[in-house]
């Protein structure tokens, strides 16, 4: 294990703590304010924030009890603790399908973020208030997709495999990667 590899597992585990404090103190995460939104928006300045911001206390727990119902998805404990932060998907193993027709830029798509209602999407922009902070870099967001799998799960229009990593894989495995079952995947879509 690398030195950095060491950074970005202790730097996962001091968030999960502090979300974990946050949701079970139910006033920690209000208390730290500077914190939290430093953690998803990039940015110590709470008060910019606050409504969206408070939104996250609700949308954590449902993201828990989501994770604790057996069918549940594993949202961010799907990223290995061990891997690096990423701002955007590896292009060695994936790129923009043909005939998408809005280039690097997800257009009109908001899918993967409001498929989990995520309360850092600017719905009046439709762009994320969140993007390329420490939460989008170190877990789903920025790395997103990350297998086919992943992009089946969230019917991602844009994105695709490249040939070359794309592996036949039976729906079982295809969930457990996304951390679901698959007929909790084939509800969603
Ligand atoms: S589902 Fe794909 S195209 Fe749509 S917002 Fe997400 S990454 Fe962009």
């Amino acid at each position: 294990m690398t030195l950095n590899e060491l950074k970005w597992s202790a730097l996962r585990t001091v968030f999960f703590g502090y979300i974990f404090f946050s949701l079970l103190t139910l006033v920690g995460g209000f208390l730290t304010a500077p914190i939290m939104t430093y953690y998803f928006f990039g940015d110590w300045r709470f008060w910019r924030h606050w409504g969206p911001g408070t939104r996250l206390f609700p949308h954590g727990w449902r993201m828990v009890l989501s994770v604790l119902q057996p069918n549940g998805h594993a949202f961010m404990f799907s990223v290995p603790l061990f891997s690096a932060p990423a701002s955007a998907p590896d292009r060695s193993r994936v790129r923009v399908r043909n005939d998408w027709g809005y280039g690097n830029s997800c257009g009109y798509c908001r899918r993967c973020c409001e498929i989990y209602k995520c309360p850092v999407l600017d719905k009046s922009t439709g762009l994320c208030r969140g993007y390329d902070s420490f939460f989008w870099r170190y877990f789903n967001c920025g790395r997103f997709p990350t297998s086919q799998p992943d992009i089946n799960f969230y019917a991602c229009p844009k994105w695709e495999m490249k040939p070359s990593t794309v592996v036949a894989e039976s729906p079982a495995a295809a969930a457990a990667s996304v951390g679901l079952a698959p007929e909790r995947q084939a509800q969603i879509g």
